[in-house]
């Protein structure tokens, strides 16, 4: 993780804590926007168009939590944790930072940041740091070229991530069964806790094991609809 000050890194930290805890993406937002001093995250990102940045301590502290607690998720190496890398490269004589971790993140700093994540489902975010005419990545031919690098680097992510998980993961046999790359279970139809989706074995190795409804991440995906159940188990 960078030490920029830049939304982007924040929506990062947001995207890990609600992974780590379990609770919804707005929420860990909030959360975050909490320990940096603002109401709510609609409250910092409003401050952060006005020019509000979060102090530099402050940041310090999420970006490197004292309290290791999220070690053992963060570490998980099914998912790719600890094997980021990081790059550099100039287009068009604009120098960018590619980093290739949990999911992808490009950068010209102060100017423009594109995320693309593990989940081919989930739409390049791109964020834009100086609305001046002179930013690059407000043009189309130059964005086309940064999109691109930044497609061939969730490429690798994914091929990264699928030698660590089981073959039956990335490849459902023939009779359309894929093994869940975390909870080792088989079956050719997989229930989304978020959003109820059902989804076969090939949809979810394409996707990463992230819904392809609602992109939700693969700790949330089951064989078994167990939520659906006349009695929830005991706990
Ligand atoms: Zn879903």
């Amino acid at each position: 993780m960078t030490q920029h000050n830049e939304l982007q890194s924040l929506k990062i930290i947001a995207k890990r804590l609600a992974r780590k805890s379990r609770i919804a993406h707005h929420k860990a937002l909030d959360l975050i926007a909490s320990q940096l001093g603002q109401a709510h995250w609609n409250a910092l990102t409003a401050a952060w168009e006005k020019g509000w940045r979060p102090e530099a301590s402050m940041l310090e502290e999420l970006l490197n939590p004292k309290d290791s607690g999220d070690a053992d998720v963060m570490d998980i190496p099914t998912l790719g944790i600890g094997l980021g890398v990081e790059e550099h490269g100039v287009i068009d004589g604009h120098p960018y930072r590619l980093e290739i971790d949990f999911e992808v993140h490009m950068a010209e700093i102060g100017w423009w940041s594109i995320l693309v994540e593990q989940a081919p489902s989930i739409a390049p975010q791109i964020e834009v740091y100086d609305r001046s005419d002179n930013n690059p990545i407000l043009n189309p031919e130059f964005r086309a070229k940064a999109l691109a690098i930044c497609h061939e680097a969730a490429d690798r992510l994914r091929a990264r991530i699928a030698v660590d998980w089981p073959r039956r993961s990335t490849k459902p046999d023939a009779d359309g069964r894929a093994q869940h790359p975390l909870f080792k279970g088989v079956s050719s139809k997989w229930h989304c806790l978020h959003c109820d989706a059902v989804s076969s074995g090939a949809q979810m190795a394409a996707n990463m094991w992230h819904c392809p409804k609602c992109n939700a991440t693969p700790i949330d995906i089951f064989a078994e609809p167990f939520w659906k159940a006349a009695r929830p188990p005991a706990a």
